[in-house]
């Protein structure tokens, strides 16, 4: 089994197929237009802020944007409609910086477009058992010989799996 990485704890909370097509380097990424511009306001947004912050490396987790000075992960986000998932990732950085000793990180998640912020709290007792559990979870799915359904959702037409899954059916 890979490591579980922060994104594979993100899609854990968007589509069970998207995680399972992504852990199983099943890409489709290039033909998103929406992933290309998250990945332009990830890189664009905060230009002057890789001054301040440093990059973490952890095990197969890479934290880009981190305040070592306040213990504040920063994450760029396009838009909010995924926003348990946003947390989640986050709150997944956390937890592995607890694991390296960083036991008391927040974060900050910053919405440019939307010119909006959302705070994420040191991690609680019970967000830790939750955490391990969205772990578990990632394991046991991506594990799974075949890759679960497809499932009409809001995002699916933002979504680069949006062809593989829908194909030949109407939008
Ligand atoms: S198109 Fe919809 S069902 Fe298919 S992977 Fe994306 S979110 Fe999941």
């Amino acid at each position: 089994m890979q490591n579980i990485t922060a994104t594979l704890i993100n899609l854990y909370h968007v589509c069970h197929r998207e995680l399972w097509l992504h852990a199983h380097e099943i890409r489709m990424e290039h033909t998103s237009d929406m992933v290309a511009e998250g990945k332009l306001i990830g890189d664009t947004a905060y230009d002057r802020r890789a001054d301040k912050y440093t990059q973490v490396e952890l095990d197969g987790i890479k934290i880009d944007f981190f305040d070592p000075k306040n213990k504040v992960v920063h994450e760029t986000k396009r838009g909010r409609a995924i926003e348990a998932a946003h947390r989640a990732q986050v709150q997944y950085y956390l937890y592995r910086l607890r694991q390296h000793g960083v036991t008391d990180a927040s974060g900050l998640i910053e919405y440019p477009d939307l010119r909006k912020t959302e705070a994420v709290p040191p991690l609680t007792e019970a967000d830790v058992r939750e955490i391990e559990h969205w772990e578990a979870e990632v394991r046991r799915i991506v594990g799974q010989a075949e890759c679960p359904p497809a499932i009409r959702i809001k995002i699916c037409n933002s979504c680069s799996y949006y062809d593989l899954c829908f194909v030949g059916e109407e939008a």
